[in-house]
C-alpha cells in the first residue's frame, strides 16, 4: 500500500474540504482493499448513491469516507443528524472510513468503523448552524468514538504504518455477525459490549454490570427497563460467541480484541 495521495489532481480545486475530497477518493480508489472479503480493491459508487462513496465489487459491502487533516480521539464530524439516523433505522449506513492525511499528504490515520457499530447512541446532536451561516438551521452531526467499543474501531493505518491486511480482516470477520441483530436492538448490543470492554475484565458479574444502569439509561431515555435489556443483550452477545456464562450471574469474555489495544486516545494525534 502506498501512503502517498496525490494532491496535482485536485489543482482545479479551490476549497479545502473539496481538494480533501478529491485527493483521498483517488487513494482509495487506488490503494484500498476491502475488509470483508479477499477483494484487493473497492469501486467509487456512482453519484446517486448519498453517503455511500465505495462498493466493494465483490462482496458489495458499502463503504463512507470520511477525510480528515485533524481529528479528536472523542469524536468525529459527520453528516445531517436527521439522514443519519433514518439511515440507522433503515439498516442502510455503510461502514465508514476516517482518513486522516498529514500536510504532505501522506495517509497517517487509517480507521474502519463497521456499520454495526453507527447506532443512535454513538451520534452527538450538533447545534444548528446559525442565522449567519449559508446553510443556517442545518443540524449535523458528531459520531462519539468512545462509545464504540474497541471491536469497532478498526485499524487499517497507524501512524504511518500500515496493519496487516489479514489482521484488519480477521478484525471485520470477527464483527460481522452483529448486523444479525435487528437495527432496533443493535444499538443495545453495542452499548452493553462497549460497558463490557471498559471494564477490562476477563471475568465479571451482572452485577459489575448493573454498575452502569445510569448510563445505559441516559442513553435509552425511552426505556424503563434497562436491567432486563442488560440480561438480554448478555445472551446476545454469547450467541455472537463474544461471551460465555460460567455460572448463574457470572460471566468470561471468551473474545478477546487480538491486542487491538492500538486504538487508545494515548496514541492519537491531538487536534
Ligand atoms: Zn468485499
Amino acid at each position: 500500500m502506498n501512503l502517498q495521495c496525490r494532491p496535482d489532481l485536485a489543482s482545479g480545486y479551490k476549497a479545502g474540504s473539496q481538494i480533501a475530497r478529491v485527493v483521498s477518493e483517488e487513494w482509495c480508489a487506488r490503494e484500498l482493499y476491502c475488509a470483508a472479503c479477499h477483494s484487493k480493491r473497492l469501486s467509487q459508487s456512482r453519484a446517486n448513491t448519498p453517503a455511500v462513496d465505495f462498493i466493494c465489487p465483490e462482496c458489495e459491502q458499502s463503504f463512507q469516507l470520511k477525510s480528515l487533516k485533524t481529528w479528536s480521539p472523542r469524536k468525529i464530524p459527520d453528516a445531517a443528524y436527521d439522514a443519519m439516523v433514518r439511515s440507522i433505522r433503515a439498516d442502510k449506513t455503510p461502514n465508514l472510513l476516517v482518513l486522516q492525511y498529514s500536510a504532505e499528504w501522506l495517509v497517517r490515520n487509517l480507521l474502519l468503523i463497521p456499520r454495526a457499530f453507527l447506532s443512535e447512541s454513538v451520534l452527538e446532536k450538533r447545534a444548528p448552524l446559525s442565522s449567519h451561516a449559508r446553510r443556517a438551521g442545518w443540524v449535523g452531526c458528531n459520531i462519539l468514538l468512545g462509545r464504540i467499543p474497541e471491536d469497532g474501531k478498526i485499524t487499517m493505518v497507524s501512524n504511518g504504518s500500515q496493519v496487516a491486511v489479514e489482521q484488519v480482516r480477521l478484525e471485520f470477520s470477527r464483527v460481522r455477525r452483529l448486523t444479525e441483530v435487528p437495527p432496533a436492538m443493535r444499538g443495545w448490543t453495542v452499548d452493553v459490549l462497549n460497558v463490557v470492554r471498559m471494564m477490562r475484565k476477563s471475568r465479571f458479574s451482572l452485577r459489575e454490570l448493573y454498575e452502569s444502569e445510569s448510563e445505559l439509561r441516559a442513553l435509552h431515555p425511552a426505556n424503563q427497563n434497562v436491567r432486563p435489556k442488560i440480561r438480554q443483550q448478555l445472551q446476545v452477545l454469547r450467541d455472537l460467541g463474544i461471551i460465555g456464562f460460567t455460572s448463574p450471574g457470572n460471566y468470561a469474555v471468551v473474545s478477546q480484541m487480538p491486542g487491538n489495544t492500538r486504538w487508545q486516545s494515548a496514541d492519537l494525534p491531538r487536534e
